[in-house]
C-alpha cells in the first residue's frame, strides 16, 4: 500500500492556506468569494474550497496582467529567461509535492504524475527559458501579443498550465490563467512558486472557476489572445466568440486517435504500447490511442494478448506505487462514460473487462475492451475519455488509413511494424498533428503538438508553440486602441 505520508506535504501545504483559496492577481492572494469544492476523486474527500471567479474577478485580472505588460515585455529576454530557469529549478525541487498533490487533486497514479507529469512541466520551463534569449535571432520583427488568456483542462493539470504559460512568458506576454475546476490546486501552487522566484507582479494571474469564469476571459475586450485547451464543443462556443474580435486563438480539443498494428509489428512491444496509449492517465488523453486497427491475420492473436495484459493491470489508490490505473477526475466523468458505454452496447457491442476487485467507493472503473463494433457505433464515433479500448480489424493497407482517417478528429496515430517501409509510407496518409511509429505518446518541449479537424488548430511546444504567441509588429499599427 501506499505510504501513509505520502499526502502529508501536500496536506500541510492545504492547511498553510486553510484549505480555502481566493484568485491570485497582480502577484497576491484575493481574498475567498463564493467557492466551491475541490474533491479527491479517490477518496471523496473535500481538499479544498476554491472560488468561483466573477467577470469583476477576471477584469481585475486582466487589468492587472495589462498594467504588467509593458514592464515585462521590455525586459530583455535574458532577463525572462532568468526567471523560467528559477520557476524550473523550483518545480524540481518541490517535485514530490507538487506530483502528491496532483495526484490527490486529480486522482492519476502517483507513478505517473511523478515519472511523467511534473518531470515535463519542468522540462516546458526550461526549454521555453533558452527561447527568451533566442526571440530576436529566431523571429525578427516579432512582438508579444499583450495580454493573453488561457484555459485549460482537468487531465494534466500542471502540465497543461505549463504548455500555456511558459512560451506566453518566454515571448513577453502576460498571462490570465484559469484552471479546470475539478483541478485548481495545483495552479494555486503554481501561483506560490511565480511568488517565490520574485516573478514581477501581475505577469502571472491564475483566477478559478468554472466554465463561465472562462466565457468572462474569452469575451473580454481587453484580452488579446486566447489559448484553450478542452473539449470540442466547448471550442467551437469559444471560436465563434472571438471571431471578428481581432483576439489571436488557439485551440487543442478532442480526439479519436487510431492505433495501427500490422502483423508484422513486434506484438509484445505493440501491447505494451497499447497500455500505454489507452490506460494512461486512465484514458483521459486527448492524444489517447482509443481505436485499435488491427491486421485481421493476427486479430485474434493480438485481442488475446492484449486480454492477457489487461488482467495484469492494477486498478487501485493512486498514491500506491504500483497502482497502473488510478480513480477518474470526478462521478460526473464515470457517469458519462457508463452512459456511453450502455449506448455502445445497445448498438451491439460487446466489452471484455478483466476480472478481479475495483474499490469500492470513488471514481474507479475497470479497462475496457470493445469489440463487434461499426463504424457507426458509438463508441467508435464519439471520443470516450476513460479507459475504454474500442478494436476493429482491416485487411490491407489502403483499409487501415481509410479507417483511421474515417473520425472528425485528428490528433494523433500510431502504427506498429517491423517493415519501416511501410510505416513511412503510412504516416503522412494519416490526417493527424503527430505520427508515432513503433512508440506512443512520446512529448517534448521541443516538438509541437496539435490537431487537425475537430481535434483544433495551433501548435504547442518547438518553434510553431513559440510563434503562437508573437505576432508581427507592424499589427500594433493596425489595430484601433482597445476600449476600456
Ligand atoms: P471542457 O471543454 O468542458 O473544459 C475545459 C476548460 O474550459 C475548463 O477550464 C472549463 O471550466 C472551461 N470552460 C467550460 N465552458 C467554457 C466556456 N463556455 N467558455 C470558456 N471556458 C469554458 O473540457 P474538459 O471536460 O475539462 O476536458 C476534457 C476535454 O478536453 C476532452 O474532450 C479532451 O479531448 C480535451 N483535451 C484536449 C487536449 C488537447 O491538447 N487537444 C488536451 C487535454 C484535453
Amino acid at each position: 500500500g501506499p505510504a501513509p505520508e505520502a499526502a502529508d506535504q501536500a496536506n500541510a501545504w492545504l492547511n498553510s492556506h486553510d484549505r480555502v483559496f481566493g484568485h491570485f492577481i497582480d502577484g497576491a492572494w484575493t481574498a475567498p468569494g463564493k467557492t466551491f469544492a475541490s474533491t479527491n476523486p479517490a477518496s471523496s474527500e473535500k481538499l479544498a474550497e476554491v472560488t468561483d471567479g466573477t467577470t469583476e474577478d477576471v477584469d481585475t485580472a486582466v487589468r492587472a496582467a495589462r498594467a504588467a505588460f509593458p514592464g515585462w515585455s521590455a525586459l530583455s529576454g535574458y532577463e525572462r529567461g532568468k526567471f523560467l530557469y528559477a520557476i524550473a529549478r523550483m518545480i524540481q525541487k518541490h517535485s514530490r509535492l507538487l506530483a502528491v498533490l496532483e495526484t490527490m487533486d486529480n486522482g492519476k497514479p502517483i507513478r505517473e504524475s511523478r515519472d511523467a507529469d511534473i518531470p515535463l512541466v519542468a522540462r516546458h520551463f526550461y526549454h521555453h527559458a533558452g527561447w527568451a534569449t533566442h526571440l530576436s535571432s529566431q523571429f525578427p520583427g516579432m512582438v508579444p501579443y499583450g495580454v493573453c488568456g488561457q484555459i485549460i483542462p482537468w487531465n494534466f493539470p500542471l502540465l497543461m498550465l505549463a504548455w500555456k504559460i511558459a512560451p506566453a512568458l518566454a515571448a513577453g506576454n502576460t498571462v490570465v490563467l484559469k484552471p479546470a475546476e475539478f483541478t485548481s490546486l495545483t495552479a494555486l501552487l503554481f501561483a506560490e512558486i511565480c511568488e517565490r522566484v520574485g516573478l514581477p507582479k501581475g505577469v502571472v494571474n491564475i483566477v478559478t472557476g468554472e466554465g463561465e469564469t472562462g466565457a468572462a476571459i474569452v469575451n473580454h475586450p481587453d484580452v488579446d489572445k486566447i489559448a484553450f485547451t478542452g473539449s470540442t464543443e466547448v471550442g467551437k462556443i469559444i471560436r465563434a466568440a472571438t471571431a471578428g474580435s481581432g483576439k489571436g486563438l488557439s485551440l487543442e480539443l478532442g480526439g479519436k486517435s487510431p492505433y495501427i498494428v500490422f502483423e508484422d509489428a513486434d506484438l509484445d512491444s505493440a501491447v505494451e504500447g497499447l497500455v500505454e496509449a489507452i490506460w494512461f492517465n486512465q484514458g483521459q488523453v486527448c492524444c489517447a490511442g482509443s481505436r485499435l486497427l488491427v491486421q485481421e491475420s493476427i486479430e485474434e492473436r493480438f485481442i488475446a494478448k492484449v486480454k492477457t495484459r489487461m488482467a495484469k493491470l492494477r486498478v487501485g489508490d493512486p498514491l500506491d506505487k504500483s497502482v497502473d490505473i488510478g480513480a477518474l477526475v470526478a462521478p460526473v466523468q464515470v457517469e458519462r462514460i457508463r452512459d456511453l458505454m450502455q449506448r455502445g452496447i445497445a448498438e451491439g457491442a460487446e466489452v471484455y473487462e478483466p476480472d478481479g476487485q475495483v474499490p469500492a467507493t470513488g471514481c474507479f472503473l475497470k479497462p475496457a475492451l470493445v469489440t463487434n463494433v461499426s463504424p457507426a457505433n458509438t463508441l467508435v464515433a464519439e471520443e470516450i475519455f476513460g479507459p475504454v479500448l474500442v478494436a476493429m480489424s482491416f485487411r490491407t493497407p489502403e483499409e487501415a488509413v481509410a479507417l483511421a482517417n474515417n473520425t472528425r478528429y485528428g490528433l494523433a496515430a500510431t502504427v506498429w511494424s517491423e517493415n519501416i517501409n511501410l510505416a513511412l509510407d503510412i504516416a503522412p496518409k494519416l490526417k493527424a498533428g503527430v505520427v508515432w511509429i513503433n512508440g506512443t505518446n512520446n512529448f517534448d518541449a521541443a516538438v509541437g503538438f496539435g490537431g487537425y479537424k475537430e481535434s483544433g488548430f495551433g501548435r504547442e511546444g518547438g518553434r510553431e508553440g513559440m510563434a503562437s504567441y508573437l505576432k508581427p509588429s507592424w499589427e500594433k499599427d493596425l489595430q484601433p486602441a482597445p476600449v476600456r
